[in-house]
């Protein structure tokens, strides 16, 4: 069956086609431009996958009314995965206004042109399920991040430019489920939410450069794998951190979301641990046989106190999807392995 993939030139979503098409998918992704779709096709068939097993269309602009009506014709499936993820708004409607139009505007398309759909997968984000609070939480996927779409209302321009790619996410998925709610008699097709935490792992999304790289990935070179820690100071790498999952892990999840009957009308959070910074740091520097690459140190062992702010009950992940997570070993030599082919 065929599969549509927005915004599938990006980390995540170039993944979620890699895992459709491994399974014997025929995906059709959409793209902002038209040398990237051509660079990514070039990949997939390098990968095993001509044109009758991947094409690409071009949808320039997301927000636009009525962007994804031709895209959406004769597919079985759809993986929304395009939305802004950068840190450099500074206005918040730059994030909002395509992560809520895209996602409205491709589920009405689905409504309109896409009698065939089934199942329509969004990637929201653990974005829009945290709050920032002092004390530890556990977050489920009861939680939802009004938080940050309260500080975005209130400080608009000035408010941090985190909180601004939260509300973004938040609003996007909370449209997703209205739209459901409101049309929930006419459409052929139920929705799932994924809500991953930071995606970390190999790139084969095409990339100018290693500046061009995608906020989390580069993140994640400019800490663990550059000799300055990306200028973090060693209390900082001993306190600092997340959840992550390793990108192809969250791609299987996006296929399985689409595969699996209980999936439909839920949002799963899906995440394979907590981690400061530190913790990374060290399973870098304890792979066997060690990389040839200057590696930062830290304070080695520091991670293993420290307290975790934010961690996930992904029980919901593990009952629907069944997932197997990737290690922090795993994730760091394929990215090394990748980082070495691609002369970064
Ligand atoms: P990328 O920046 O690599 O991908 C973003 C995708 O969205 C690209 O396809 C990009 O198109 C498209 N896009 C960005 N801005 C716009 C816009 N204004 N109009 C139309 N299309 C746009 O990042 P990721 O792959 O990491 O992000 C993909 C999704 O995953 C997003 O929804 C993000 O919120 C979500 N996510 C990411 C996490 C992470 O850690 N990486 C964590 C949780 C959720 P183009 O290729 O043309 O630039």
């Amino acid at each position: 069956s065929k599969v549509l993939v927005s915004g599938v030139t990006g980390y995540i979503a170039a993944w979620v086609a890699d895992s459709l098409l491994q399974k014997g998918y025929t995906v059709r992704g959409t793209v902002r431009s038209e040398e990237k779709g051509a660079q990514l096709a070039a990949t997939f068939k390098e990968r095993g996958f001509g044109s009758d097993k991947f094409e690409y269309v071009v949808v320039k602009d997301i927000a636009k009314n009525g962007a994804f009506d031709e895209a959406v014709k004769g597919v079985d499936a759809i993986e929304h995965v395009a939305s802004p993820f950068h840190l450099k708004a500074d206005d918040p409607q730059e994030l909002i206004v395509p992560a809520v139009n895209g996602t409205v505007g491709i589920l009405e398309s689905a409504l309109k042109y896409g009698p065939s759909v089934k199942r329509v997968v969004i990637t929201s984000s653990c974005a829009s399920v945290l709050r920032v609070d002092p004390k530890p939480i556990v977050f489920t996927e009861d939680d939802w991040n009004d938080q940050s779409i309260q500080v975005v209302e209130k400080d608009g321009r000035a408010a941090p430019n985190i909180a601004k790619y939260r509300a973004s996410k938040t609003l996007a998925e909370k449209a997703a489920w209205e739209f459901v709610e409101k049309h929930k008699g006419e459409i052929s097709w139920s929705l799932v939410a994924i809500n991953p935490p930071f995606v970390f792992g190999p790139v084969i999304h095409p990339v100018a450069d290693i500046s061009s790289l995608n906020t989390s990935a580069n993140d994640f070179i400019a800490t663990v794998l550059t000799p300055d820690a990306g200028g973090k100071t060693d209390d900082a790498l001993a306190s600092q951190g997340s959840c992550w999952i390793d990108v192809r892990d969250l791609a299987d999840a996006h296929r399985l979301a689409l595969e699996k009957a209980d999936a439909g009308g839920q949002r799963i959070i899906v995440s394979a641990e907590a981690y400061v910074w530190q913790d990374w740091l060290d399973a870098a520097n304890s792979l066997s046989p060690p990389p040839d690459r200057p590696l930062p140190k830290g304070r080695p062992g520091a991670g293993k106190s420290a307290v975790h702010q934010i961690q996930y009950d992904t029980s919901k992940a593990q009952r629907i999807l069944g997932l197997k997570y990737r290690t922090k070993e795993e994730t760091l030599r394929d990215v090394l392995a990748d980082l070495k082919v691609k002369g970064w």
